[in-house]
């Protein structure tokens, strides 16, 4: 299917009808096990003689599916999903990194994403040093000897920074170490890293590409570019013992990195996805394109009206003629700049706690991407956690709010807040 086009592959790619008893929906495979043919063929699947189905942690033909679809729509050479964004990201940093490594991150993170590279993994000995991604030459300036990975969103969740993801993979490249982006914000359909060099993706399925806000789910893409064989990944080109001394880099080539983090990552750390939930994202996935492009339309006029607000201090949208990441939406993000607006109203903390109170079609919760429109105020939610001085770092100001612009009607949501502005 490699062949077809971005659209084409989020409806087909993966699914033979054929092997499905002819269905044209993808079907649900809620089954914790298979079937093995013989002890032969049970010992064969178990020593990677042979690819197939062993048990739902590891992997499952509805979940099959949707990987080769989310590994063809980013253009990688194949994809693990997960139970959620979170998993996705911790499998992959537990899976290729141990003690005494070192990340550089943007500091313009998922609040969840920074806790874990903050506080969460290094008890296990793995460090992060943050840095301004504005100012590409700090990715550099923080590598260390034993740096290992480069982690950025490429719209960064709240700040809407677009980030020079080109000119990052260059930092990854010349350092021998893989650049990993979330991509969730932005979706396959608006931005490809791998394009621009990216090595691993990432992304929250909980979001844009699931759609409807009714199921968690997390997706990794290999782009198989990276070389693991450099000296500077020994899991990759030692025996594993975690897996009958299977040499990754050499059996696998370019999908060694993929393959590990369903053996090792899925298979100890337990992560996987519900086939009921992949089936539900795959609904999703299959109207990604007519959605986002939609999201993204609504989210700019709404952006527009809010500059025109007398309550209303600043508006931050990267499609905004002057907002301070135009002109790379302009490079990375030239069909649409996805759904989410962030806004500042005059009367700070106490006027955004009050619009939040009164906003009747948004609802108030802790999600974005889904059809209905949402906001929150991260400075006493989903960012309370973090300290002022790392709130304002990862762009979060006391009177920000954060929109979710949805598919209703315009002017229903325009009225709607502007009584929200009123109360
Ligand atoms: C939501 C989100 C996550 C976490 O995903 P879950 O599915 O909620 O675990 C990670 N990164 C970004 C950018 C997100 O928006």
């Amino acid at each position: 299917m490699s062949d077809l086009k971005q659209k084409t592959n989020a409806l087909h790619a993966g699914h033979d009808t054929k092997l499905t008893g002819g269905t044209r929906a993808v079907p649900i495979y809620q089954t914790s096990s298979y079937v093995f043919n013989n002890t032969e063929h049970a010992a064969n699947l178990f020593g990677l003689k042979e690819f197939g189905f062993i048990y739902t942690r590891l992997n499952n033909p509805t979940n099959d599916i949707l990987e080769k679809r989310l590994a063809a729509v980013e253009g990688g050479v194949g994809a693990a999903v997960f139970a959620s964004g979170s998993s996705a990201i911790s499998s992959t940093f537990l899976t290729l990194l141990k003690a005494g490594d070192h990340i550089v991150s943007s500091n313009s993170l998922y609040g969840g994403t920074f806790n874990l590279l903050n506080v969460t993994l290094p008890r296990f000995g793995i460090n992060t040093s943050f840095v301004d991604p504005d100012d590409v030459s700090t990715f550099q300036a923080a590598i260390q000897e034993n740096t290992r990975a480069i982690f950025i969103e490429s719209l960064g969740n709240p700040k809407l920074d677009v980030l020079d993801i080109e000119a990052i993979a260059n930092v990854a490249k010349a350092n021998n170490i893989p650049l990993i982006v979330d991509n969730t914000v932005a979706t396959p359909t608006l931005l490809n890293p791998i394009k621009y060099g990216a090595n691993i993706v990432i992304h929250s399925l909980t979001k844009y590409i699931g759609g409807q806000g009714t199921s968690l789910g997390g997706a990794v893409i290999d782009a198989g570019n990276f070389d693991w064989t450099n000296g500077k990944f020994p899991e990759f080109t030692e025996p594993s013992k975690g897996y009958h001394g299977l040499k990754y880099a050499e059996a696998l080539g370019e999908i060694a990195f993929i393959v590990k983090l369903r053996l090792e990552g899925l298979r100890d750390f337990g992560g996987a996805l519900s086939p009921y939930n992949a089936f539900q994202i795959i609904q999703g996935l299959e109207t990604l394109d007519l959605r986002i492009k939609q999201h993204s339309k609504n989210a700019l006029e709404f952006a527009t009206w809010l500059t025109e607000q007398d309550e209303v201090d600043w508006v931050k949208y990267p499609g905004l003629a002057g907002d301070k990441y135009n002109d790379l939406a302009k490079k990375y993000l030239p069909d649409g700049q996805s759904g989410i607006v962030t806004v500042g109203l005059k009367g700070g903390y106490e006027a955004a706690q009050k619009l939040a109170d009164n906003a009747k079609i948004f609802s108030l919760l802790a999600n974005i991407g889904d059809t209905k429109s949402l906001l929150i105020h991260p400075a006493s939610t989903t960012h309370q956690q973090l300290s002022l001085e790392d709130q304002l770092s990862a762009g979060v100001r006391p009177e920000l709010i954060r929109l979710s612009i949805g598919l209703e009607d315009l002017e229903d949501l325009k009225n709607d807040f502007k009584q929200a502005l009123k109360a």
